[in-house]
C-alpha cells in the first residue's frame, strides 16, 4: 500500500470513529489545487534539461497554505499529495492558523552541482509565480532542501515583485538562514519539541528523566539534536543506529562527541567508546525510551515484539505501521505519535513567519517558550480527546485535527 492509500485509509477510519460530517470528509479527501510546472534549466555543460516541479495545495480553511519542498528522485504527485493531506491534520491538531501544501522536484540533489541547484531552484520559483506568496502559500525546507535553497527562493521571488513591496514579502518562505530573517532554534526545533513532550510525559508519571536510558534510530538532524538535548537533561544514550549500522554502550554514549563525529564523517561508524550491534539486538535494547528518528515503517509485526521500553516517541514520520501499533498497545508500551512528537519544526516555521510579518526578531528564549507552550497545549488537548473517545493518542490527535476543520466548515458554510 503506498503512502497516499495509507493516508486515505487513516482518514476514513478516523472519520468513521468520530462520525465526521460526510461533506467535510469529502472535502478533506481532495486537494484544493495541484500545480505542475515543466521548466527548462541550463546545466553546467551547456545542455538544457526540462524538469518537473509540483506544488500541491491541500486545504487553506484555517489559514495560508504552508509546507515543505522536497528534492528527491522518488518525488511524484501521489506522494506529495499524501504528505500535504497529513500536514493539514497536523497543523489543525496543533492549533496553528495555517493550511497545508507540499511540493518538490523529482531530482537527486546530490547529482547536480551547487550552481545547477541554484539555477533549478530559481527557475522553479519563477515558474510557480503567484502560486506561492507570503499570505498565500509559504514553502519551507524538507527532504533534500535546506536554508540556502530557501534563500534562493526568497531572492527570486522578491525580484519578481515591485521594489516598494519587497520588504513586506520576507515571509514568502520560512526556514531561511538567520541573516535573512530565519528563526533562532530552528535546527533543534523538532528535537526540542520532543524533549518538552517527554519531560511532561515523565512528570505525569512521577518518573525522573534525568537518569533515564534511551536509544535512537537515526543520527541526522532530528536524532542527534534530540539525543544531545536529552543528555543535557541527564538522560543516558545507550544505543544508536544509522545507515552504517548500530552501536551500544550501557554506560552511556557521549551525544555531543557523536554529533561532532557525524559532522566530520557523515555517519556514526568509526566512533570509539561503543561496541557494534546487529539490527535485531539494537531493537531489543532494554531502555526507558526508544526514539525512531530515521525511516518510515520500522516498527511492524516483525519488529514490535522486540522492543523492551516504557515509551516509544516517534520523531520520524510514519515509523510504525498499523500492525506494529496494535502489538505495542497490547504489550503496554506507550506510543507518543509522530503527528505530535515532530511538530516542533512546523511550530518554529510559524514563529519565523510571524516575526517576519511583524518585523520583529525574537531571542532563542522567546522561541523556546512559545514552542513549549504550543506543543504542551496540543498534548493536553490530545490527552483530553483520547479520554473522551477512549482511544489511543494517535487516533485522538487525528480526531482533534478533523474536529477543528469540521467546526470551521460548519460555521462558514459552503459558498455559494
Ligand atoms: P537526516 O537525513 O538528517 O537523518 C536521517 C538519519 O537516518 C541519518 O542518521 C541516516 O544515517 C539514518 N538512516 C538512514 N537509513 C537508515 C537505516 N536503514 N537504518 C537506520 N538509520 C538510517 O534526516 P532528519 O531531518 O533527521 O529526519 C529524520 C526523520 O525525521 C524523517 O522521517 C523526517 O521526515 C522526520 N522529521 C524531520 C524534521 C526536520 O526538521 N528535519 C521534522 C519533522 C520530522
Amino acid at each position: 500500500m503506498n503512502l497516499y492509500d495509507r493516508v486515505m485509509r487513516q482518514l476514513n477510519q478516523v472519520a468513521d470513529l468520530m462520525n465526521l460530517d460526510p461533506d467535510v470528509q469529502k472535502i478533506l479527501s481532495e486537494t484544493a489545487s495541484e500545480v505542475v510546472v515543466n521548466f527548462p534549466v541550463r546545466m553546467d555543460d551547456g545542455r538544457v534539461e526540462v524538469l518537473t516541479g509540483y506544488r500541491v495545495q491541500h486545504n487553506n480553511v484555517l489559514g495560508p497554505f504552508m509546507g515543505g519542498l522536497r528534492y528527491h528522485q522518488a518525488v511524484d504527485v501521489d506522494n506529495i499529495r499524501a504528505l500535504a493531506i497529513r500536514m493539514t491534520w497536523k497543523r489543525s491538531m496543533i492549533g496553528i492558523p495555517f493550511g497545508a501544501a507540499m511540493g518538490g522536484i523529482q531530482i537527486d540533489p546530490r547529482m547536480v552541482t551547487a550552481e545547477e541547484l541554484e539555477r533549478i531552484t530559481r527557475r522553479f520559483t519563477y515558474s510557480l509565480g503567484t502560486n506561492i506568496g507570503p499570505e498565500y502559500d509559504i514553502p519551507c525546507p524538507e527532504m533534500g532542501t535546506n536554508p540556502q535553497i530557501m534563500a534562493w527562493i526568497l531572492d527570486t521571488y522578491l525580484s519578481t515583485v515591485p521594489p516598494q513591496e519587497r520588504n513586506r514579502c520576507k515571509h514568502v518562505v520560512v526556514g531561511k538562514p538567520l541573516a535573512l530573517g530565519g528563526c533562532p532554534g530552528r535546527e533543534k526545533a523538532a528535537g526540542q519539541g520532543l524533549v518538552f513532550l517527554l519531560e511532561r510525559w515523565a512528570s505525569d508519571r512521577g518518573f525522573d528523566l534525568s537518569g533515564a536510558t534511551f536509544f535512537v534510530q537515526g543520527y541526522g538532524n532530528v536524532g542527534s539534536w534530540t539525543a544531545r538535548l536529552l543528555c543535557r537533561r541527564g538522560a543516558r544514550l545507550v544505543a544508536v543506529e544509522d545507515a552504517s549500522g548500530a552501536m551500544a554502550n550501557p554506560d552511556g554514549i557521549d551525544a555531543e562527541e557523536l554529533a561532532a563525529h557525524v559532522r566530520r564523517n557523515g555517519l556514526i561508524s568509526g566512533f570509539a567508546n561503543a561496541s557494534p550491534l546487529g539490527h535485531e539486538a539494537f531493537l531489543k535494547t532494554k531502555a526507558d525510551v526508544f526514539i525512531p528518528a530515521a525511516l518510515e515503517t520500522q516498527i511492524t509485526e516483525e519488529t514490535a515484539p522486540l522492543l523492551d521500553v516504557k515509551v516509544m516517541a516517534e520523531l520520524a514520520n510514519s515509523p510504525t505501521d498499523e500492525e506494529g501499533d496494535a502489538i505495542l498497545r497490547a504489550r503496554g508500551i506507550e506510543v507518543l505519535p509522530d503527528i505530535l512528537c515532530n511538530s516542533g519544526a512546523l511550530i518554529v516555521f510559524y514563529l519565523e513567519w510571524l516575526q517576519n510579518r511583524r518585523s520583529e526578531t525574537w531571542t532563542l528564549d522567546d522561541v523556546d517558550e512559545r514552542l513549549k507552550r504550543t506543543i504542551l497545549g496540543a498534548y493536553d488537548n490530545v490527552l483530553q480527546t483520547a479520554k473522551k473517545h477512549a482511544t489511543d493518542l494517535r487516533t485522538a490527535a487525528h480526531v482533534l485535527g478533523f474536529s477543528r476543520l469540521e467546526n470551521v466548515y460548519k460555521k462558514r458554510g459552503i459558498f455559494p
